[in-house]
């Protein structure tokens, strides 16, 4: 009897790309990489390619730690996810990082947005909406990890630095500003009276590239002197920031290492975040068979083109280890050290096969955990980065280690209809407050629950009750 020309290994749900219904999906392994086979009874068979690495894909299913709970939930179990968010009593991890969105509007049209936000958008979010946004989080989270102000573009904002005071009334541990940098760029004053916010405070800046040809893709113009302005106030300013950059496959994804490196090179700069497009929202040019990449493919496109990073320092986030990626290096006295470069080499190599170092000795282990979580801003990742070198062996900690030299990479793959995993969203931890008070997952909010998606999720969940 012949076999199977794949090795099926788990069963999962997923969506069906062409109408949303839930559809059962089989996780099959096949020349090298791990596909989503697919059936819908209205619109055919799908295959779709999750991973491109078999042993790392393998790692995340061994990073795995109990969900933490929000302290309530919001919604009650009724269709079955991803239909009941959210926060529904199913969900397995509570908000390491709530996101905030004040605004539609935007002073850029990017041919890339998941918000579908340009400057024809102009909905503006109340102060006594976005406090009661705020009050949300708190409600779920007691004291938030992270909360970042959104948008759109939320510095075009009239009450944008009320906000940010709300935000500081509230017992949230690290506040982030999500921006395109313009405003930044253009206005200094606005610069030094965003640094007043320092400490627990920190900047996402996109940052897609250092080619002009790619911002012309992704963002339809050419933003290399606005992001240099930005950076120059920012680095004068020392206001920790994050570059966040977009990939697509085939234009700025043999770019990696020479972001990382510039990325080093800033004083303000705390590390990049790495973040495929997802299919979703306005997503011009994008083909999702052709221009797709998975978290594994950009950890490999790191590890190929950064000297810094080696494999065991890139690694799953137990939050969510299949949508997270991290690898932290330590920058002092003009040298960068990833983790593994702090462990002696036998300790290294004692590992046996894919066993990464980390994962045999409890407490270490447990250090890592906390470490490589979502829920770290800059500052406490440098007392948690101090904790781990306590617990590894022969290593003593540097006694001046502070945020400012901590350097992480974080590569975040969100799900969208074609890749989309039942098993997996569960574990998200990237949330959108819904303005009625709702914490929805990334993932999902884009699907169903953002403004104007209602009849998405009206249809899929008739659909998938045979309606
Ligand atoms: S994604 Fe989470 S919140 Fe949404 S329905 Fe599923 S379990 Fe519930
Ligand atoms: S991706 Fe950001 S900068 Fe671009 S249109 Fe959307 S909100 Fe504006």
């Amino acid at each position: 009897m012949p076999d199977r020309p794949y090795l099926y290994a788990e069963l999962t749900g997923s969506l069906c790309s062409s109408c949303l219904r839930k559809v059962e999906a089989k996780v099959v392994l096949q020349d090298g990489g791990v596909y989503l086979h697919k059936r819908c009874p209205e619109h055919g068979a799908e295959r779709v390619l999750v991973s491109t690495d078999i042993d790392y894909w393998n790692l995340t299913r061994r990073f795995l730690k109990p969900g933490q709970m929000p302290r309530v939930f919001n919604t009650p179990i009724e269709h079955g996810c991803p239909f009941d968010c959210g926060l529904c009593a199913d969900h397995e991890q509570h908000s390491c990082l709530a996101i905030v969105e004040i605004t539609d509007a935007c002073n850029l049209s990017c041919p890339v947005c998941y918000a579908e936000s340009s400057p024809q958008r102009q909905t503006y979010r109340t102060l006594a909406q976005v406090e009661s946004m705020l009050d949300a989080v708190v409600r779920n989270e007691g004291e938030p990890d992270i909360v970042q102000i959104s948008g759109g573009e939320p510095t075009l904002h009239p009450e944008f630095f009320a906000i940010l005071d709300a935000a500081r009334r509230r017992p949230i541990k690290h506040l982030m500003v999500n921006t395109n940098g313009l405003r930044i760029a253009q206005d200094a004053d606005f610069a030094r009276r965003l640094a007043s916010y320092a400490p627990a405070f920190e900047i996402y800046l996109q940052f897609d590239s250092l080619r002009p040809e790619v911002h012309r893709v992704l963002r339809g113009a050419d933003l290399t002197s606005v992001r240099r302005r930005a950076l120059e106030r920012l680095n004068e300013l020392n206001l920790s920031t994050t570059l966040v950059c977009t990939l697509k496959k085939g234009l700025n994804d043999g770019e990696l290492g020479g972001i990382i490196d510039f990325a080093l090179g800033q004083r303000c700069v705390r590390g990049v975040t790495f973040q495929p497009v997802q299919h979703a929202g306005r997503a011009e040019g994008f083909d999702p068979a052709r221009d797709r990449l998975t978290l594994a493919e950009v950890r490999t496109r790191i590890l190929e083109q950064s000297p810094v990073f080696k494999p065991d320092d890139l690694i799953p986030v137990p939050c969510h280890p299949d949508c997270l990626a991290m690898g932290y290096a330590l920058k002092m006295a003009g040298k960068v050290t990833p983790l593994t470069g702090l462990i002696p080499r036998d300790t290294l190599l004692a590992a046996e096969g894919s066993t990464i170092v980390y994962e045999r000795d409890p407490r270490l282990r447990a250090a890592v955990f906390n470490l490589f979580s979502t829920h770290h801003s800059p500052s406490s990742g440098a007392e948690a980065f101090r904790e781990l070198l306590c617990c590894l062996p022969r290593v003593l900690a540097p006694p001046a280690l502070t945020y400012d030299n901590l350097f992480r990479v974080l590569i975040v793959q969100f799900l969208d209809a074609h890749n989309f995993d039942v098993r997996s969203v569960k574990k998200s931890c990237i949330h959108i407050v819904h303005p009625d008070g709702r914490l929805i997952p990334f993932d999902t909010y884009t699907l169903f629950y953002r403004d104007g998606r209602e009849d998405a999720w009206r249809s899929a969940v008739a659909r998938t009750a045979g309606r």
